[in-house]
């Protein structure tokens, strides 16, 4: 099988191109020797490589119950399904990454709303220089948390191992991209698709709305849509990155591995001190990004 049907060739090989553009044209003047670097290769390396290796026994138990619950109920397995099975691969692709995408959002709002999963996802949040490492740098939970939820409805789809390759990749170069240091916006297309200086305001110690703003990996048109989407206009920068309290979270990596499952204080508490009255998020309202702003 060639080289480039396997996500062990596209993982280094996007990491690479992204990491190669944040030193050739970087929006923010960072040092490539950041603080907490090391950690942020040591979550690369275990979600990139080892995660599903570590914990793949748990997404094992848990989606077997999950088939099994499904074929008592409806008396044919999950794969059986197969609702696009035999579709053009384009049509399968295209699909898949509309459904997975929108699942994402959801769970991602998810991980903002409950405290227990916040507890997870505050490991991402602990961010304060975002680069495109970033992107891996989340509790090894999560994982499990997300393959869990989005397993029945992408197993009942029954698109072939091409199709969510090729998703899987967009996937990988987009979340890359979102939390590179590149000043892209994307222009108009901004409301339809997730950008660096859109996905930096998720990031912002500030929280606007009711649990926060701009949770789509792929396409912001979820946030546009159901009012979560804020992207002010040029390449402005929030005047902090984390949450309130995130210098209670320990730096070591050991107590970041374990500590979600000691310590679930709600992301209320965790949260700023003041939520952000002043927000409007419909595109027609928020400020035009002037196209000198553009560079994607
Ligand atoms: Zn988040
Ligand atoms: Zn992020």
């Amino acid at each position: 099988m060639s080289l480039l049907y396997s996500f062990a060739f596209w993982f280094p090989a996007v990491s690479l191109a992204v990491l190669l553009a944040e030193r050739l044209v970087p929006w923010r003047q960072q040092r490539l020797l950041r603080p907490q670097l090391l950690q942020d290769i040591f979550w690369f390396g275990f979600n990139g490589y080892l995660n599903r290796h570590a914990f793949g026994w748990l997404f094992l138990a848990i989606t077997t119950w999950i088939a099994a619950s499904f074929e008592q109920t409806v008396g044919l397995a999950p794969r059986e399904v197969g609702l696009v099975a035999g579709a053009p691969l384009w049509a399968q692709v295209a699909l898949l990454l509309v459904v997975s995408d929108f699942l994402e959002w959801l769970i991602h709002n998810a991980l903002h709303r409950v405290p227990a999963l916040w507890a997870f996802h505050r490991i991402h949040h602990s961010i304060h220089t975002m680069d495109w490492i970033g992107n891996y740098r989340f509790h090894w939970m999560e994982a499990v948390v997300y393959r869990s939820l989005k397993y029945l409805p992408l197993t009942l789809l029954g698109v072939e191992y091409t199709a969510v390759l090729v998703v899987a990749v967009i996937l990988l170069t987009i979340g890359h991209l979102n939390h590179s240091n590149l000043n892209i916006s994307w222009g108009p297309l901004r409301y339809v698709l997730n950008s660096p200086r859109m996905h930096i305001w998720h990031h912002d110690t500030q929280i606007r709305g009711t649990a926060g703003v701009n949770f789509a990996v792929i396409f912001s048109l979820w946030d546009w849509l159901l009012g979560t989407a804020y992207m002010p206009a040029g390449p402005r920068m929030p005047e902090r990155l984390g949450f309130k309290s995130d210098d209670r979270l320990p730096e070591n990596i050991l107590w970041r591995f374990f500590i979600p499952f000691l310590d679930r204080r709600p992301a209320d508490v965790e949260g700023p001190a003041d939520q952000t009255q002043a927000r409007d998020a419909s595109p027609q309202n928020d400020q035009p990004v002037s196209s000198e702003d553009e560079t994607g």
